[in-house]
Formats: C-alpha cells, sequence, structure tokens
C-alpha cells in the first residue's frame, strides 16, 4: 500500500472503534490469565487491551475488537501504526543486516541517522550523537556526559519529574512514590526543585515560574549544594508522566541564565515532547532558548527501540571508551527511525500537529464550558492534557473520575492513558485525521458524562 493509499483508507475508516465481544474477550482473558501467571508483577496495565494488530490509528484486540488509539503506546507510533514507509525500511534492512554493535564498528544507517539528529538539534551549534535503546539509557548518557564534562557531582531536577527508571535516571524521576519505593540509595547529590505548574499554555495565565525560580536560586543553589558542584539541571519542557505541564517560557530562559552563570550543564528531556510531537521537531524551539543536550526516544523510530543523546559538540567531549552500549542505534531501529523523519517531513505531519492540536484544544475548552469537573485543558500540537477537579475553585483533583473515564472509554473503543493525579492525556498518531479526532472526542465525552453522572 502506497503512502497515499494508507492514508485515504485510514481517512475512510467508517467507525474506528468496533466492539464484537464484551471486554476482555474471550481470547483476552485466556491471555491475561498466563500473562498474570509469568509476567513481572511490576507491570501496570491501564485496562485490559489485548492487542493483536494496528493499523494507522486503530489497534484490534485478539478478539477482533478495533479500538481507536489516542495513546499512540505512550506517545511512541507516532507516525501512526505500521506506516508502509517505515514497514518497508524495516522490512528491507531486516533483509540486509540486523545488528553489528555501532561501539565497535561503522554502519551507515547509525551514520546517516547520527547526521539527521544533528542536523535538527535545538541548538545553532554543531552536534554529537549518541543513539540508545531506550529514553532512560539516553537520560543516563546526559546524566554521564555532564558529570564527565563538568568533573562535578550534582545533579538538579524537578518535582514531578519523570525521566526513567534506571537508576541513574529514577534518582531524578519525581513523579510517583511508588517508581521509587524500596529502589534506595539513588544517585547521591540529586536535588529536586519546584516546577512551575501552569495551568494553561499561555504564558501569564498562571505563573511564570519566577516563584520556583527563587527557590532554586536562593533555597537550593543558596543553601543546599553550591552552583560550582552542580554538572547539569535537567528538565522537560513540557512534563509528560508528571501530567502534561508546559514550562513557562520565561522559567525556561531563567533556567538557561543560571546554567549560563555557572558553567551548568543545561539537558532537556524530549524523550517524549520531542520528535514533533508537539507540532515543532522540539518543543525547545517554542521558547527562545537553546539547551545544551537534547534526550529523545519515544516517537523517534515509530515504535522501534530507539532513543538519542544529542550534545553540542563542545559538551560531548569524553575519549573513546568512556561510553557505549551493544544494541543502541541497532540499524533496524535507525532505518525505522530514518523512515520515520522522511514521513514526518514529507507529509508535513509538524504543521498538521499544530493544527488539529489546535482544534482539539479548541473542541475541549467547548467541552469544558459544558463539564464542571474539566478544571484545565493545556498542551501543545498532539500532546494536550485534561485534568479533572472535584472542584472548580479549590482544583481538588478528581483522580478516581479521570480513572473512570479512561475505563469507560475503554469500553466504548478508545484507547486513553492517565498521566499526573487526575489528568487524561491525549497523544495519537501526529498524522490523525480530523474525521477520527471527531469521533474520539464524541467518545470522550460520552464517557465523561457517564463517569459524572456516576459520581
Ligand atoms: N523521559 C521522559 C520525559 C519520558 O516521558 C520517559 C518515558 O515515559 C522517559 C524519560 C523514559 O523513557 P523509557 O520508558 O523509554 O525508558
Amino acid at each position: 500500500m502506497s503512502v497515499r493509499a494508507f492514508r485515504q483508507a485510514a481517512d475512510a475508516a467508517p467507525s474506528a472503534p468496533h466492539l464484537i465481544t464484551e471486554l476482555p474477550g474471550p481470547r483476552a482473558r485466556a491471555l491475561i490469565a498466563r500473562d498474570d501467571a509469568v509476567t513481572s508483577p511490576s507491570l501496570t496495565r491501564a485496562y485490559p487491551l489485548v492487542a493483536e494488530s494496528g493499523d494507522g490509528y486503530v489497534v484490534t484486540d485478539v478478539d477482533d475488537n478495533r479500538f481507536l488509539d489516542f495513546a499512540a503506546g505512550i506517545a511512541v507510533a507516532a507516525t501512526g501504526h505500521s506506516h508502509p514507509a517505515v514497514v518497508a525500511a524495516i522490512t528491507a534492512q531486516a533483509e540486509r543486516l540486523v545488528h553489528i554493535a555501532a561501539t565497535d564498528f561503522y554502519e551507515p544507517r547509525y551514520i546517516e541517522l547520527s547526521e539527521r539528529l544533528a542536523a535538527i538539534a535545538p541548538f545553532e551549534e554543531n552536534a554529537r550523537v549518541f543513539l540508545t535503546n531506550s529514553g532512560t539509557e539516553a537520560v543516563e548518557g546526559a546524566i554521564k556526559l555532564a558529570r564527565h564534562h563538568t568533573g562535578r557531582p550534582a545533579i538538579i531536577a524537578f518535582e514531578g519529574a519523570f525521566h526513567g527508571r534506571t537508576l541513574g535516571a529514577l534518582s531524578l524521576t519525581n513523579s510517583k512514590l511508588k517508581q521509587r519505593a524500596g529502589f534506595g540509595p539513588l544517585l547521591p547529590m540529586v536535588f529536586h526543585a519546584p516546577f512551575p505548574r501552569v495551568r494553561s499554555w499561555h504564558e501569564g495565565s498562571g505563573g511564570d515560574g519566577t516563584a520556583e525560580l527563587d527557590v532554586l536560586r536562593h533555597s537550593i543553589l543558596g543553601r543546599l549544594v553550591a552552583p560550582e558542584d552542580v554538572a547539569a539541571i535537567v528538565f522537560e519542557p513540557i512534563q509528560g508522566e508528571g501530567g502534561y505541564f508546559p514550562a513557562p517560557a520565561a522559567f525556561i530562559r531563567g533556567l538557561r541564565q543560571i546554567c549560563d552563570e555557572h558553567g551548568i550543564v543545561l539537558i532537556a528531556d524530549e524523550i517524549q515532547s520531542g520528535m514533533g510531537r508537539t507540532g515543532r521537531m522540539w518543543a525547545m524551539e517554542a521558547y527562545d532558548v537553546e539547551p545544551d543536550v537534547v534526550t529523545v526516544a519515544k516517537g523517534i523510530a515509530s515504535g522501534m527501540p530507539l532513543g538519542a543523546m544529542i550534545a553540542r559538540r563542545s559538551v560531548m567531549t569524553w575519549k573513546p571508551g568512556a561510553h557505549g552500549n551493544t544494541f543502541g542505534g541497532n540499524p533496524v531501529s535507525c532505518a525505522a527511525a530514518l523512515a520515520t523523519i522522511d514521513v514526518i517531513e514529507r507529509e508535513s505531519l509538524l504543521e498538521h500537529a499544530d493544527a488539529i492540536g489546535e482544534y482539539i484544544l479548541d473542541a475541549l475548552a467547548e467541552m469544558q464550558a459544558r463539564h464542571p469537573t474539566i478544571g484545565d485543558v493545556r498542551g501543545k500540537g498532539l500532546m494536550i492534557g485534561v485534568e479533572f477537579v472535584l472542584d472548580k475553585r479549590t482544583k481538588e483533583p478528581a483522580h478516581d473520575l479521570a480513572e473512570d473515564i479512561t475505563q469507560r472509554g475503554f469500553q466504548k473503543g478508545l484507547l486513553l492513558l492517565p498521566a499526573g493525579v487526575s489528568t487524561i492525556r491525549l497523544s495519537p498518531a501526529l498524522n490523525i485525521p480530523k474525521e477520527l479526532v471527531d469521533e474520539a472526542l464524541e467518545v470522550f465525552e460520552e464517557a465523561l458524562s457517564e463517569a459524572e453522572a456516576a459520581l
């Protein structure tokens, strides 16, 4: 199927959700029982979806029920499930070469992808690239690089942040207690500063981060840790897992200023917000600020495991042997990433994500006027959060309501994921057609109305 035919077929999908069994269906129930018996109990499945196949924006389960996908595998299926151009690149590469270990040998796809990423890096200076297997590994690399480059031990991260689950990244993660509990001691000299939870994308509507910068400057860098001991400040331009909170521009400018004053490396974690998710290649492009290092993963290869740590040339100065891995920048994943970037460019997905994101935000603002439980709607491009509250004035989070809507969405054939305490994130494929957005919003409101009635 050509790329155009793929999109036309998806656009013409009469009604994406199509449920033919109760949920979970009989095959799903049997598989869930087997899964329960053998997989790590640490996995937390949002609802009993047992996925068999994916096509564009639709996931079909093992009982042939079809779901409209507004989760995209946690914002990963950037070009939709099994985009033909991505599948063709994966297939051709798998026939050519599956693995070589780029730590030890040269490989054309590794080089080409590094060139492409260096060319689009969100800073003017020339970039160098280290490819990883995952987001958390990209963050590990960034922590190590900052320590190595500065010769300093301390790292500053933010309350509500999520940077991954390996021990270094986990030390920065501050999203949910259960993610950290029982795993100490974590990295020493990690300090968490408050993150401004502005309740709208627009500057000034809920604070510009000045108060949080004051705490960082005076309480943390003034009393807890000397700036000359700090290797890096690591932040998400839009907090993802923590609840889809975009940082105000003044806050990010303040971080840059602090880093410049003290020779601290500024690391933007764009693992979720990067690769077009916000309608720009990088969320950082919305701010007039350049980081020193950027981490990316999730959407980079449309679902193949890949991440990258991209750094200014003047920062990535470590010597041969200082860092490496076995699988990072696997040729098949690199081929998928190159195809993903091509699709983003060829199909103008940045413009599409930006426009369709605005459309969704407007529709949600109207929905908010009809539903008092929607406390806030925020985000950019296709990284949109809908926060639910019990009381509009106190903003008391309605965690159970958000959970109920997510479950009801699933029962109606719409895949959603929560974020933070009481937020539902909408993060469909970047090429999601408007017709399917309308359908999803309709199902979303139906689920919301029923959940409100059940309160
Ligand atoms: N950083 C951010 C901002 C993320 O959203 C995530 C994953 O949700 C990670 C890091 C960790 O990535 P991974 O799950 O690929 O290790």
